[in-house]
């Protein structure tokens, strides 16, 4: 494998962060991102952890820095950790930061392993600290585990930030109570939109809160500076000067911010997607297992480069909307 030029594409950004996604399977069913009854792939489709890795060090040949694993559920991906060791090599030597989102229920097994292979920090998504609205939620009684896994991570010395969906009627009332347990905790908090991807049962309009109300009501209860801070993705952050911690917003329906994107998607089958909002793909699976692995994947580099769209259009404006495109977040990789 070349180390070969950067991936940019025709709008001129630069792709240095890759999200992988190392399956589409969870544990938990949480009612915004899929059904109860989700169908998950056959395994067969699904890459081997020796694909995942060689794939993803033509990605950081290319120029990609930064590297989150995500699903599905992660960690529920036997043998996942001799991933993060594999990848974890590479730190320093082409890739500056290796790092994992989860929804913390086997964290607790995992996270010294994490802290040991060179992961510094991870997300941790958690929309309630209210076990009944957990379980009703993710459709999983697993709250205890989730918080389990939260400290052994900061144990560990692992920096964790957590994740929110900002949902009206669900957590809307408990985000401040949120908000500052995390911060207390010492961990950065992120709420974010709930998009419209892959139909599940209810109507995601009955729920969807936009995040400009959100920060409006924390403005009058609390003094919100705005930061510099940026974690390489596309959150805008906040300081809290009452809690003493940092809050970001990610907006992607009321505040778009596709013109700095520098990332693409890689689903566990192998099919790059350039875009969360977009149909667009790329097959890197059959790439990989063809005779010239290297040749035909630099194809699709350019191919993808040339096809990236410029930005994602979503609404959740009338009750009954279809879904912006049929994939689930948990299949694209979060
Ligand atoms: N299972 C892991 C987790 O929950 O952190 C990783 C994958 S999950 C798809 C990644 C993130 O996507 C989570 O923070 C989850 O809350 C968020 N998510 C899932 N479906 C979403 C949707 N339709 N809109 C907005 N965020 C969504
Ligand atoms: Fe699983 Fe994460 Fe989707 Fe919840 S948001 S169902 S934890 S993939």
């Amino acid at each position: 494998m070349s180390s070969a030029s950067p991936l940019i594409d025709r709008f001129a950004r630069r792709i240095t962060y890759l999200r992988l996604s190392v399956t589409d399977r969870c544990d938990l069913r949480c009612a915004y991102c899929m059904p109860e009854r989700m169908e998950f792939l056959p395994k067969a489709e699904v890459l081997s952890l020796e694909e995942l890795h060689r794939l993803s060090l033509h990605f950081i040949a290319r120029g990609v820095r930064k590297l989150r694993l995500t699903g599905g559920e992660p960690l529920v991906r036997r043998d996942m950790i001799d991933l993060v060791r594999a990848l974890g090599r590479k730190l320093g030597d082409g890739l500056d930061e290796l790092t994992l989102t989860t929804n913390g229920t086997r964290l607790a097994e995992f996270a010294d392993d994490l802290a040991a292979a060179g992961v510094k920090r991870i997300n941790v998504s958690l929309d309630t600290l209210d076990r009944a609205a957990f379980a009703k939620l993710s459709r999983r009684d697993m709250l205890p585990q989730v918080l389990e896994g939260i400290a052994a991570a900061k144990e560990a010395g692992l920096k964790v930030k957590i994740n929110a969906v900002a949902l009206k009627e669900i957590n809307e009332a408990e985000l401040p109570s949120l908000i500052a347990w995390a911060h207390g905790e010492g961990h950065d908090m992120t709420l974010i939109e709930v998009m419209p991807l892959g139909e599940v049962e209810g109507d995601r309009f009955d729920h969807y809160l936009p995040l400009d109300a959100v920060r409006g009501d924390l403005e009058r209860r609390w003094t919100l500076t705005p930061s510099d801070a940026r974690s390489g993705g596309p959150a805008r952050y906040v300081d809290i000067a009452e809690t003493g911690g940092r809050l970001g917003f990610i907006t992607p329906l009321t505040g778009n911010f596709c013109d700095g994107c520098n990332r693409v998607r890689v689903t566990a089958t192998g099919q790059l997607y350039m875009c969360l909002g977009g149909e667009g793909r790329v097959d890197l699976r059959a790439a990989l297992r063809s005779d010239d692995p290297d040749g035909k994947l630099a194809e699709c580099f350019a191919r993808a480069m040339g096809e990236k769209q410029q930005r994602h259009s979503f609404a959740i404006d009338k009750p009954g909307g279809a879904p912006a495109v049929s994939r689930h977040m948990s299949t694209t990789g979060g």
